[in-house]
């Protein structure tokens, strides 16, 4: 095992408290074993229960794919009122977001030249439409979005850039990062270089022809071009053309529409606490999905784990502090939902004692990262000793909160982070294969009884977890 300055620091920290602790100085920051009994109560209740299924079947089969804006997306906070509602949450209330809308009508691909054939696309969320009957030009490609960076002013006028390089499998869904940027941000540089238009190999790791949408985001003053991702095998197919022949002709047309900007809701559902109800363990997910699948794994998992986690605390005993579940509202296009919130709780972000977002898919949660203060560390190892059986170690990770909390824990919201098993979720991550057959039972739960440990603690344990 590696050991860094933090770990380093971290063992001397909880040496040091330990220290104190044995002589009676800081007893009041131990974890007390009637919650640590509890917690691993909860554990047990939650590796037998069907509640997070339940939450994530009634979402996918009853709203199915949510896009935010589309009048699925408002059913999708209809719902989210409603089952916090039917599972006795004490508070239950919408706060407004205003979101762009966009939404996909068809899409269609085909080389033309050499080897004329159809291939498998789909457009990129916000991409602009083809011009009518498609946009036809010969491709320039570069091996990745850094090359297309690199490469001089003027080298793909005239053409469609292809952006070609594979996503890394990996547990910790590392290859994401690496090549994100192109879906990201290739439509723009690839405009900025004189392109018509973009395709990219999908962002994901599968080998089906389900190809992967995601966002990309245009830049002001510089033109908004058509964007596109090939299905993995299709790409396959482009890069064995392109090693036959230089001069490759495509057909791109794609069919998509904007209108005016719209409302969707962060949906909130509270367990009042019983002694310090001001005080917030804010947990959550999104309740928006791409338009292509159900949205079970991204982010329905998140939902349905955080949700049922909250509710098997409320049935055994009120938590002391409030835990606040939070179903934020068009993440996908934006982060819209976690921005606002941000902006409408800024007033009581010293009450957040801590945040934490799901929205990693349904695997198993393999580490516990954090992002807290050293005087709670005999917190943190008391949520540690008790995930242990569950197959999770501590992460050195420091916790973001996600995309959604993200801007809390900027503001300076401590947060931990329940990472997850990455390995299988890129391969239908934004595919018309996110649907609820991909999610094992049994790891939900595992999540499940993950995420009622630590919110267990951080409701009941009397210590801070600031920075
Ligand atoms: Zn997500």
């Amino acid at each position: 095992m590696k050991i860094t300055l933090s770990t380093l620091s971290r063992a001397l920290a909880s040496a040091t408290l330990l220290n104190l602790a044995c002589m009676g100085v800081l007893n009041a920051q131990q974890v007390s074993e009637a919650i640590k009994n509890q917690a691993a109560e909860l554990r047990e209740q939650a590796l037998n229960s069907e509640l997070a299924w339940d939450v994530l079947e009634s979402l996918t089969t009853e709203v199915g794919p949510r896009l935010a804006g589309s009048p699925a997306d408002a059913k999708a906070v209809a719902w989210g009122v409603a089952k916090f509602k039917e599972l006795g949450f004490d508070k239950v209330w919408t706060e407004p977001v205003t979101i762009p809308v966009w939404r996909r009508i068809h899409e269609k691909a085909a080389i033309v030249a050499p080897f004329p054939q159809a291939v498998t696309v789909t457009a990129l969320g916000s991409s602009v439409s083809t011009p009518k009957g498609g946009l036809m030009a010969d491709i320039v490609h570069f091996a990745s979005y850094e090359a297309l960076l690199a490469a001089p002013a003027g080298s793909a006028n005239g053409k469609i850039v292809y952006i070609s390089n594979k996503m890394e499998r990996h547990p910790s869904g590392r290859g994401y990062g690496k090549v994100g940027p192109g879906r990201f941000l290739g439509a723009a540089e690839a405009a900025k270089k004189g392109a018509l238009g973009l395709i990219i190999r999908s962002v994901g790791t599968d080998s089906q022809r389900s190809p992967h949408t995601g966002m990309t985001n245009y830049q002001d003053g510089v033109v908004k071009i058509p964007a596109a991702a090939l299905s993995n095998p299709d790409a396959d197919q482009l890069d064995r053309i392109l090693a036959r022949q230089q001069k490759v002709t495509l057909k791109l047309d794609l069919l998509t529409e904007t209108a005016a900007q719209t409302l969707s809701y962060n949906v909130i559902g509270e367990i009042t606490g019983s002694e310090r109800p001001q005080k917030i363990v804010a947990i959550g997910g999104h309740l928006d999905s791409w338009d292509l699948g159900t949205g079970a794994v991204d982010d329905g998992a998140g939902i349905a784990i955080t949700v049922a986690a909250a509710k098997l605390i409320a049935e055994q005993q009120r938590p002391k502090r409030t835990i606040r579940v939070v179903m934020f509202a068009a993440e996908e296009i934006g982060v819209y939902g976690g921005k606002q919130y941000a902006l409408d709780h800024h007033s009581e972000l010293s009450n957040h004692i801590i945040g934490a977002e799901s929205d990693g898919g349904a695997g198993s949660v393999l580490a516990l990262s954090s992002n807290i203060g050293q005087q709670a560390l005999p917190a943190l190892d008391a949520m540690l000793a008790l995930m242990a059986p569950l197959g999770i170690v501590r992460s050195d990770e420091v916790a973001s909160g996600s995309a959604d909390f993200g801007a809390m824990v900027e503001a300076g919201m401590p947060a931990v982070g329940l990472e997850q098993d990455h390995s299988e979720y890129f391969d239908i991550h934004h595919t018309p294969d996110d649907t609820l057959n991909k999610v094992h039972p049994e790891q939900l739960a595992q999540n499940v009884a993950a995420w009622a440990i630590f919110v267990k603690i951080a409701a009941d344990w009397s210590g801070r977890f600031d920075r």
